[in-house]
């Protein structure tokens, strides 16, 4: 059997190249950087654990993917527009937060331990061109950027917290956040427009965290980065599968990207040794996701009204807010009457959605 290669040690990279491992391939990988997470820098990221009935950490055992990697349950949560403040305690986690980079512990170092134990060569510090390749895991593209985010990791004496502020202030059409776990902590603003107002978003973020909690900000140093979102029909081009933000697999509504990553290198691991067609695993899996994605970002920018509250009202006044967000992930009846008009709505400020 050939030795597999794949471009880019991302979590779609190496969950593609576990699988494959696990089925007795033998994989190269190629990842440009000297290390894991070159992208990120100590970052908490969250694995959402509302838009499928599985537990998040469940699935990914699923997928062949052990959790090595510390994660911190969050069940408790605190929305905010500045204004006004809604707490929330959710029946199950709302999220695991992970640390992304090459920090100990991160999920990307976890994932690069399973690698190196099934026996994958990584080759850090190393790129080929693309069409050398199986698989392209080489993650957001410049040139297709729908958020951009700019904050601060830092060391800190604060309890455990998650506070989400929405305020188009703080963030254009996104969202802040303040994340602490275990002395560990993260600031950060996700802008979906106007990205060259950033730097006063991030200002206006710290102000208005500091005006909802006491912070304690040690030793901060920067992060942030892009992500990409495009449907482009490029799944499969000449031999190449195109695994996670690569091909665009995001969600447009709020940027959680980890889990599609994840699921997309399984499945071009699964395409390759059940010689099954990738594309049609890829719209089965995520066709309906997406559409609802995009209709959830139309919705999100069309009822921000009020600095958010008319849908964080909603969201706080359901029986189960997760099961009530759960519901806007299955492109339901509504969702699929609104998509045309959602769609058009999202091509006008990106030109490479398109189906
Ligand atoms: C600030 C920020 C916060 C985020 N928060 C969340 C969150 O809370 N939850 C969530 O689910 N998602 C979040 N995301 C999105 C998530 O990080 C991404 O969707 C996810 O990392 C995508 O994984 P990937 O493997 O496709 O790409 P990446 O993680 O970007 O990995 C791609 C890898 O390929 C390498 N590479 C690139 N080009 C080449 C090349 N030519 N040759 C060799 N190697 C190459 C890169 O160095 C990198 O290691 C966030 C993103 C940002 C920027």
């Amino acid at each position: 059997m050939d030795k597999l290669s794949i471009l880019g040690a991302g979590p779609a990279g190496l969950s593609a190249a576990i699988n494959l491992a696990k089925a007795n391939y033998e994989v190269n990988i190629f990842e440009k950087n000297r290390s894991v997470g070159g992208r990120f820098n100590g970052d908490f990221q969250g694995l959402e654990n509302w838009s499928e009935n599985i537990d998040t950490l469940k699935k990914m055992k699923n997928m062949n993917i052990d959790n090595n990697f510390e994660s911190y349950p969050f069940s408790k949560l605190t929305i905010s527009n500045g204004t006004q403040k809604w707490d929330f305690l959710c029946n199950k986690p709302a999220f695991y937060l992970v640390k992304r980079g090459s920090v100990d512990g991160s999920l990307d170092q976890g994932l690069k331990e399973q690698a190196l134990n099934l026996g994958i060569d990584i080759h850090f510090g190393e790129t080929i061109p693309e069409n050398q390749v199986d698989i392209i895991a080489t993650g957001p593209d410049p040139a297709e950027i729908f958020a951009a985010a700019k904050g601060i990791v830092f060391k800190t004496n604060m309890e455990n917290v998650a506070i989400g502020l929405v305020n188009d202030n703080a963030a254009v059409k996104g969202y802040s956040y303040l994340l602490v776990a275990n002395g560990h902590g993260c600031m950060c603003t996700v802008s979906f427009d106007r990205f060259k107002n950033l730097n006063k978003c991030f200002y206006e973020t710290k102000n208005l965290f500091s005006s909802l909690i006491d912070l304690d900000i040690q030793k901060p140093h920067n992060t942030g980065g892009i992500g990409s979102f495009s449907r482009r029909t490029i799944y499969n081009k000449e031999k190449m599968l195109y695994v996670g933000e690569a091909a665009g697999f995001q969600d447009i509504l709020w940027g959680f990207g980890i889990k599609t990553a994840i699921t997309s290198g399984f499945l071009a691991a699964r395409s390759i040794i059940d010689n099954e067609d990738y594309r049609k695993k890829v719209k089965d899996c995520f066709d309906k996701k997406f559409k609802a994605s995009i209709v959830n970002r139309f919705l999100w920018e069309k009822f921000g009204i009020k600095n958010y509250s008319f849908i964080v009202d909603r969201i706080h006044n359901a029986k189960d807010p997760l099961k009530y967000l759960n519901s806007f992930h299955n492109y339901n009846i509504l969702q699929k009457l609104i998509y045309p008009f959602a769609l058009r709505y999202m091509q006008k400020r990106y030109d490479n959605i398109r189906l």
